[in-house]
C-alpha cells in the first residue's frame, strides 16, 4: 500500500494564513531584512521566495544585496545598522557566504533578539536549556508537519539522520524536549550501518544531503519518514530518500520537492511575528 503524502505546501499555506492573520491583529508592521551577498544562483533563488512570503503575509521586506568580493567589515558594519534598526524585527543572512567571510561570526553579530533563522550560539543554547526561544526554521518546520497531520511524537522512537547545527541536532533536541517526548537517536557519517538503527524508527528523518540514501529497506512498515534532503542533481531536485522504493513501505511520507522545503519557509515568517511580539514585551500571538 502507498504511504499518506505529508503535504509541505498545504501545511505551510496554512501557517502563512495563521502568520497573515496575526500581523493583521498587530497595530505595526514587523521587518524582515534579508541579507544577500553575492551571486549564488541558489541562494538568489532562496532569498527571492523568503522575500514574496513576507510580503504576502504582510511582514515588510528589507533586502540587502552585496558583492561576493565585499569587505567583512562592510557586511558587519550592515549588520551592525540592521541590528540598531526599530523598523527591523528580524535579520536573515543567506548562507554560506561566499569567499573568506565567516559565516559563523556574521550569525553570532547579529543580536539575539533577532536572530529569525535561529542560529545564533543564543537561540540554540535557549533550545538546548528548554527554554522558549526563536528555534531553527527547518526543524521547527518538521514539527509543525508532524503536529499537522497528527502523527504521534510523544513516546514514539525517532531516528534522525544526520547532525549539522542547521537541522539534526536542534531537530533531537525539539522532539526531546519535555512536552514534545520522543526518544530521539542520531545516526551520522560515523554510525556504520544504518538498517538496524533505523528500522527500529516509527518516525525516520532524513536530513544527511545524500540522494536516496535511505531506501525501503531502512524503513520500518508503516513508519514515517521525512526527508529533510535537498539535492541538486542532473534529474533535479532530489531529497535523501529513494522516494519510489520508500512510499510503498512507509505509512506516511514528505515528497521533495513539496515536503520540508516550504514549512522551513513558513517558519521564519512564524518567527519573524515572534521576534517582533518579544522585542516588543508583547505577547506572542502564535503561540
Ligand atoms: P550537512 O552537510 O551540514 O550535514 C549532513 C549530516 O549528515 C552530517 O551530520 C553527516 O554526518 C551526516 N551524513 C552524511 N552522510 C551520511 C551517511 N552516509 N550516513 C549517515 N549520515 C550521514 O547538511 P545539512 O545542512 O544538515 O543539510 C542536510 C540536507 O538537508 C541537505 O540536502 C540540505 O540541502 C538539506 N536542507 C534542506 C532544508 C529544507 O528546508 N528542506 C533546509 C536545510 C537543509
Amino acid at each position: 500500500m502507498s504511504a499518506r503524502i505529508l503535504d509541505g505546501r498545504v501545511v505551510a499555506a496554512a501557517v502563512r494564513e495563521a502568520v497573515a492573520a496575526d500581523v493583521g491583529g498587530l497595530d505595526y508592521t514587523p521587518g524582515l531584512a534579508t541579507v544577500l551577498v553575492g551571486d549564488d544562483p541558489a541562494s538568489h533563488v532562496y532569498v527571492r521566495g523568503k522575500r514574496r512570503d513576507a510580503e504576502t503575509v504582510g511582514i515588510r521586506s528589507i533586502h540587502h544585496e552585496l558583492p561576493g568580493d565585499v569587505e567583512s567589515a562592510e557586511l558587519e558594519a550592515l549588520v551592525d545598522s540592521l541590528n540598531l534598526d526599530d523598523g527591523v524585527d528580524g535579520i536573515l543572512i543567506q548562507l554560506p557566504l561566499p569567499g573568506e567571510l565567516d559565516s559563523e561570526a556574521m550569525v553570532e553579530r547579529i543580536v539575539p533578539a533577532k536572530d529569525v533563522d535561529g542560529l545564533h550560539p543564543f537561540s540554540l543554547g535557549k533550545l538546548v536549556l528548554g527554554r522558549p526561544g526563536l528555534r531553527p526554521c527547518t526543524p521547527s518546520g518538521v514539527v509543525r508537519l508532524l503536529e499537522h497531520y497528527q502523527v504521534p511524537i510523544a513516546g514514539a522512537r525517532v531516528v534522525v539522520v544526520g547532525r549539522s547545527f542547521l537541522v539534526g541536532r536542534p531537530l533531537a533536541m525539539i522532539l526531546s524536549e519535555k512536552g514534545v517526548d520522543a526518544t530521539v537517536s542520531i545516526a551520522h557519517s560515523r554510525t556504520g550501518e544504518l538498517v538496524p538503527l533505523t528500522t527500529t524508527a516509527d518516525i525516520l528523518v532524513a536530513a544527511a544531503g545524500v540522494p536516496a540514501l535511505i531506501t525501503a529497506e531502512h524503513v520500518r512498515p508503516g513508519a514515517t519518514v521525512i526527508d529533510v534532503g535537498m539535492n541538486r542533481t542532473e534529474a533535479g531536485l532530489v531529497g535523501d530518500v529513494d522516494f519510489e522504493s520508500v512510499v510503498e513501505v512507509a505509512g506516511a511520507i514528505t515528497p521533495v520537492p513539496g515536503g520540508v522545503g516550504p514549512m522551513t519557509r513558513a517558519m521564519l515568517l512564524a518567527n519573524t511575528v515572534r521576534a517582533a511580539q518579544t522585542r516588543r514585551g508583547l505577547p506572542d500571538p502564535i503561540l
